[in-house]
C-alpha cells in the first residue's frame, strides 16, 4: 500500500521485490500494526517522507533470506528504527534514538504495509515465543515506545495516561506489574476507552478536561494534542514529570510558569534504541503483556487508518497481507 502524495489515500501497487542490500534480510510479512505515526506520515505532519513510501514500522514476518544474525525460517519484528550511522555524537554515546542522520522504516525507509520487507538484520529484533504475529506486531512501537515513556517517569508511583490508545493499553499492564497506580483521561465522553482502561486495571477513568482525583507523581501523554500538557502539569505534584510520548503534537498552549514551577519536569520521547527493544520483548512474557487486536486485510489499510483517526480502535489495529 502506497502514499504517493501526502493526504491523499494510500493505493494498491505490485512493486518490485525487495532485495537484500548488504546486512539486510528480507522478511515476509505475516502482520504489521498501525501507528499514530502512519497517520502524520499519510497526513503530511512530519517533514520529507520517502515518496512514493510505504508505511508501517511495527512489522512481524520470517526470514526468506538468512543474514548472520537471523537464518531463513526464524521469525523478526522490524521496528521504526531502521538504521543509524553509529558515528555522531548520540550514536557513540547509547543514544541512537536520537542519531543525526537515523533513518525509520515506513518514513524514510520502505515500510511493513506490504507482502515483502527488506531490513538491515543489526536493528531486527527477536521476537518472544507465545506470541501469535498479530498481537506480536504492536508490541513494536506501541509497546516499545510506550514503554521508553514510561521508564523516562522515572519511579513515580501515581500514573497518569493521557490518550487511551494502543501505546496505553500496553503500558498500563507493564507499570501495574511494576506496582505503580494508574489514572486513565480520555476524550471527553469516550465512555469506550475509560472502560477500556478500568478494564485493564487504572483505578480512575475520566475525562481529561477534568481534573484528576488526586496529585499524579507523573503524567504520559499518548494523545497529539498540545493543550494536554499544561492540563497535564496541573496534574502531577511538585517534583513529578510530564513525558509526551508522540512524534508530533499540536501546539502547545500559552501557560503560567507556576504549571512548570515545583521542579516539575517536562520532556518529550524520540524513537527507540535497539537496547528498549531487547529489553522490552524480554519483559512483555514476564508481565505478560496481551495485545488487543483488531485484524485488517492489508488492502484495507485506508479503512484501517480512518478508525485510528476517529478514535475507534479498542488496542491496536493490525494489517495483515
Ligand atoms: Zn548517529
Ligand atoms: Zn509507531
Amino acid at each position: 500500500m502506497l502514499l504517493e502524495t501526502v493526504g491523499a489515500p494510500l493505493r494498491a501497487a505490485e512493486l518490485a521485490e525487495p532485495r537484500a542490500g548488504g546486512g539486510e534480510l528480507v522478511v515476509e510479512i505475516g502482520a504489521c500494526g498501525v501507528c499514530r505515526t502512519d497517520l502524520h506520515v499519510v497526513d503530511g505532519e512530519l517533514p520529507e517522507p520517502a515518496l512514493p513510501l510505504v508505511p508501517g514500522h511495527q512489522v512481524v514476518g520470517r526470514v526468506t533470506a538468512g543474514g548472520e544474525r537471523f537464518g531463513a525460517g526464524e521469525r523478526v519484528g522490524v521496528p521504526w528504527l531502521g538504521w543509524t550511522c553509529g558515528e555522531c555524537r548520540f550514536c557513540r554515546s547509547g543514544r541512537e534514538n536520537l542519531c543525526d542522520r537515523a533513518r525509520f522504516t515506513g518514513y524514510t525507509r520502505p515500510g511493513g504495509y506490504a507482502e515483502r520487507i527488506a531490513a538491515d538484520e543489526r536493528f531486527c529484533l527477536r521476537l518472544p515465543d507465545g506470541y501469535p504475529d498479530l498481537q506480536a506486531a504492536p508490541l513494536l512501537c506501541a509497546g516499545l515506545i510506550g514503554y521508553r515513556t514510561l521508564r523516562l517517569a522515572g519511579d513515580a508511583e501515581r500514573v497518569g495516561i493521557y490518550g487511551f490508545g494502543a501505546a496505553a493499553h500496553i503500558v498500563i499492564q507493564v507499570a501495574l506489574h511494576q506496582g505503580r497506580r494508574l489514572f486513565a483521561f480520555t476524550r471527553a465522553g469516550d465512555d469506550a476507552a475509560q472502560a477500556f482502561a478500568r478494564e485493564l486495571g487504572a483505578e480512575w477513568a475520566g475525562p481529561s478536561d477534568e481534573p484528576a482525583p488526586e496529585e499524579l507523581d507523573a503524567a504520559l501523554i499518548f494523545a497529539p494534542a498540545g493543550p494536554l500538557v499544561p492540563a497535564a502539569l496541573r496534574a502531577v505534584a511538585k517534583g513529578g514529570s510530564v513525558v509526551c510520548g508522540g512524534i508530533h503534537m499540536s501546539d502547545i498552549p500559552a501557560m503560567p510558569y507556576e504549571l512548570l514551577w515545583g521542579e516539575r519536569v517536562l520532556r518529550s520521547v524520540a524513537n527507540l534504541t535497539r537496547a528498549d527493544g531487547e529489553e522490552f520483548l524480554a519483559l512483555a512474557p514476564e508481565v505478560p503483556v496481551r495485545t488487543e487486536v483488531e485484524s485488517h486485510p492489508l488492502e484495507d489499510a485506508n479503512e484501517a487508518l480512518a478508525r485510528l483517526r476517529g478514535g475507534l480502535v479498542r488496542g491496536s489495529a493490525v494489517l495483515v497481507p
